[in-house]
């Protein structure tokens, strides 16, 4: 008789991690429970909270990878054109992103002028760069390890990517600004809005699972690592 354990959960020894990457943990009350296999477009709900675990979406990396390759075109445009012009008492002026935070800084705001530039030009890089990366790497037959390092860090450029902080404070002061001057918006201003939205249409489209799939654990499982990384898995 073997010794098979009831229950699709493995044992492996004493305080070794379950090999089982279809455990997950509900985001919204804890519950582990075992993720089934979905359909396309199909989604999983927790039983305990009705929280959606998960939504398989249609050709996930594509989209994801048509999304970026338009954010980076508009992020490049929206960096090198004017955001902003303005003409009072016949003295014209125009900046773009990188030269309003140089504005800031060089008047005395130091603080401002680097939270400016590394919220709304910084960070977005990192987030369309690594995504690109990322997206590339797991594209490959066997997606290399990194993919997996590089996953794992890129909820963090999200968090710090306010591009559209920075557009409603610009709304906000031209309106304040419009009885004392002219304003002239610039190309950039529109490339930004634009840049928001297909932003928020990438990490949409962008399935998590689906790449943590695709990573290559085989070198992993030999250590028996394999269960532990992938329950570190942040949630995207
Ligand atoms: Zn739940």
């Amino acid at each position: 008789m073997s010794p098979q354990v009831s229950g699709s959960v493995h044992t492996q020894g004493y305080n070794q991690p379950v090999g089982d990457a279809a455990l997950i943990a509900c985001q919204h009350c804890d519950l582990v429970q075992r993720l089934p296999r979905l359909e396309l477009g199909g989604s999983a709900r927790c039983p305990r909270c009705n929280k959606e675990l998960w939504r398989r979406r249609e050709d996930s990396l594509n989209r994801t990878l048509a999304l970026t390759l338009t954010a980076a075109v508009l992020y490049v445009i929206a960096n090198s054109v004017p955001m902003l012009g303005l003409t009072i008492v016949g003295r014209d002026a125009s900046t773009t992103v990188i030269g309003g935070a140089q504005h800031l800084w060089n008047n005395g705001q130091q603080l401002v002028g680097v939270l400016v530039l590394f919220t709304a030009v910084i960070a977005p890089a990192l987030q369309i760069g690594l995504m690109l990366a990322i997206v590339l790497g797991a594209m490959r037959e066997r997606a290399p390890r990194w993919v997996g390092a590089v996953l794992r860090h890129h909820p963090i450029t999200r968090i710090w990517s306010m591009i559209e902080v920075m557009m409603v404070g610009v709304l906000v002061a031209l309106v304040k600004i419009a009885d004392y001057a002219t304003v002239i918006p610039g190309i950039a201003l529109f490339v930004l809005w634009v840049l928001v939205f297909i932003l928020a249409g990438m990490q949409a489209s962008f399935d998590s699972r689906e790449v943590w799939e695709r990573i290559d654990w085989a070198e992993d499982s030999a250590r028996g690592g394999a269960a532990g990384e992938f329950m570190a898995e942040e949630p995207l």
